[in-house]
């Protein structure tokens, strides 16, 4: 029987949110903001005073300790846990308050800094699985940070059960925390080298017992039209206009599908982002979105063939059409390691609870990571209502996914 305490896991939690560590996705420095680094240089600290000696953190702001392996066995592969120290630029994270609520009662909770901010068991369904039980929020002007310092504290309150138990038998694991994941910059100065792991597991999900092992495939496609520019003053019949063009583009595109305001599940979509330009030449910029290259490949025909026969109707007119590759679904890699999802599956029923398998709608740190070596899925730790005031977590969810590292770690040595 693995003992993690949720109060224990609750309390570490609570101090972590209250560090300030708002990510920048307009600034141009790793980390994008200096402070991020004032919780990893504490979480170094911290897993140094475990005894985890070779705990370091670098100028960007990553964290990279080894829980050293203490089994006979010799080939059981190296497993990294990983979470990201920095909360979403949407909501402020400067002085959060985070509220332990000890026995919820499912009744409404009105935040206490803001009264309009009111947290329902009719908005938020999943607060009925924590009737008496302890949750926590934050206080009505913040965001609480749950996404992630919840899978923060539920790696470190993991990493300390191994040191404290040093009978339960493991392979090497690797811990690191990295900056910068809110603004798509968390792998971005990552040493995979010195990280050193095999296959790897993100602790940034939602409900207990939700393990993601796919994302969307992502790519940017550019259509450039080039017009036909004359002096206005004698343009009769010879001047075309490249910004009514990409103008009537836009105008072709389907109104009730094939959109990120019209799809959902595993429906991929276009969607453009930027329109530039001048008279004389104009570029329309997308992001192309499906679950599959095959389809990914059908969206860019259709696009291209839409634009095609727009600017066919423009005589003099021609266009361009340029794709670039963004990421793409780590379930492609993930397929040619099996076990890394199934051992997952194992460990959350070994924690007691039952899978649910969900799709991401977008690109995770556990995409790039896939595809730079370390196949990567997401495991859950409960939080809820991510980058708003009314986030919260409750502490029983966070108790049991720090429960599921132990269960993957003791899986991977079982198997090895
Ligand atoms: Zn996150």
């Amino acid at each position: 029987m693995i003992q993690i305490s949720p109060d224990k896991v609750a309390e570490r939690f609570m101090r972590y949110v209250q560090i300030d560590t708002q990510s920048d996705p307009t600034s141009e420095t790793h980390p994008t903001t200096e402070k991020q680094k004032d919780l990893s240089k504490m979480l170094c600290r911290e897993l140094l005073g475990m005894g985890i000696t070779d705990a370091t953190t670098d100028e960007f702001g990553y964290v990279y300790a080894t829980i050293f392996g203490n089994s006979d066995k010799k080939n059981i592969p190296a497993i990294c846990f990983c979470a990201h120290v920095d909360t979403a630029p949407d909501c402020s994270g400067t002085s959060v308050k985070p509220i332990l609520h000890r026995y919820y009662d499912g009744t409404d909770i009105v935040l206490p800094d803001d009264a309009t901010q009111v947290l329902t068991t009719k908005d938020s369904p999943y607060l009925k699985e924590h009737i008496n039980h302890a949750l926590i929020t934050a206080s009505g002007l913040t965001l609480l940070g749950a996404d992630d310092k919840s899978g923060v504290a539920t790696i470190m309150e993991a990493a300390l059960y191994f040191m404290q138990n040093p009978a339960v038998k493991h392979g090497d694991i690797k811990v690191l925390f990295t900056p910068d994941e809110e603004v798509g910059q968390g792998t971005a100065k990552v040493d995979m080298k010195k990280l050193g792991a095999k296959f790897g597991y993100t602790l940034d999900g939602g409900d207990a017992g939700s393990l993601e092992d796919e994302t969307f495939s992502a790519d940017g496609a550019t259509i450039t039209i080039s017009g036909v520019i004359v002096h206005p003053g004698y343009a009769k019949d010879k001047l075309v206009n490249a910004l009514k063009i990409a103008g009537a583009v836009l105008d072709a595109l389907p109104k009730t599908e094939w959109s990120p305001e019209t799809t959902s599940a595993r429906e991929g979509f276009v969607h453009p982002v930027a329109v530039n330009g001048i008279s004389e030449k104009a570029t329309l910029q997308f992001i192309v979105r499906d679950f599959t290259v095959a389809g990914l490949q059908k969206h860019h025909e259709r696009l291209k063939k839409i634009a095609e026969d727009v600017v066919a109707g423009f005589s003099g007119a021609t266009m361009e059409y340029a794709i670039k590759e963004q990421y793409r679904n780590m379930k492609e890699i993930l397929d040619l390691h099996p076990q890394v999802v199934a051992y997952a599956e194992e460990a959350i029923q070994r924690a007691g609870l039952t899978i649910k398998k969900e799709s991401i709608r977008g690109g995770t740190d556990g995409s790039r990571f896939s595809y730079i070596g370390m196949p990567c899925p997401n495991i859950f730790t409960g939080m809820q209502n991510i980058h708003s005031k009314l986030e919260w977590i409750g502490t029983k969810d966070m108790a049991k996914a720090a429960k599921t590292i132990v269960h993957l770690c003791m899986i991977w040595e079982e198997k090895g």
